[in-house]
């Protein structure tokens, strides 16, 4: 099956865009539970000669925030259970929100490694802040800009690593 690597976050911080810069091929998934739409994209990456799958998490759609809460514990859990490493997106351009705590705190007590991406670190002003995201608790961050490229290189050699 190979190695799996689950990039998660809040809506918005860029998943996506850091999911489409990595695979070569992809297959959408759409799932429709219960109200609550979720889609998990699987692709293939390669880097440094190495090979792994890359699970893009998210996508779900909320009418309250205690269904929210849930959605994410859910989506944090499978990706626990599922991969072998965790991407873990932050925002600069946004800060670090409750629900950044809230993912950090499930995180950080799993025994996956868990790599911390703060993404759009577009420019030197946003490397200066994206410091804040020490206080999360993890030992490193990785800083990138996920539509430009800059930083993933040093994200994916910290990433396969471990493979
Ligand atoms: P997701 O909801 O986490 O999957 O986020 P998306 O990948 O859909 O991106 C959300 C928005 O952030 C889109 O408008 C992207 O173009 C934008 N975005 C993603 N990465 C970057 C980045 O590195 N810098 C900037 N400035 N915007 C980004
Ligand atoms: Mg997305």
């Amino acid at each position: 099956m190979g190695y799996t690597v689950a990039i998660v976050g809040r809506p918005n911080v860029g998943k996506s865009t850091l999911f489409n810069r990595l695979i070569e091929q992809r297959k959408a998934i759409v799932d429709d539970e219960s109200g609550v739409t979720r889609d998990r994209q699987y692709g293939m990456a390669e880097w440094a000669g190495k090979t792994f799958n890359v699970v893009d998490t998210g996508g779900f759609v909320h009418n309250s925030d205690d269904i929210f809460e849930k959605e994410i514990r859910k989506q944090v859990k499978i990706a626990i259970d599922e991969a072998d490493a965790i991407i873990f997106m932050v925002d600069v351009a946004v800060g670090i929100t409750d629900l950044d705590d809230a993912m950090a705190n499930l995180l950080r007590v799993s025994k996956k490694p868990v790599f911390l991406a703060v993404n759009k670190v577009d420019n030197s002003q946003r490397a200066l802040e994206a410091t804040e995201f020490y206080s999360l608790g993890f030992d490193e961050i990785y800083t990138l800009s996920s539509i430009s490229g800059t930083g993933t290189g040093e994200l994916l050699d910290a990433v396969v690593a471990n493979i």
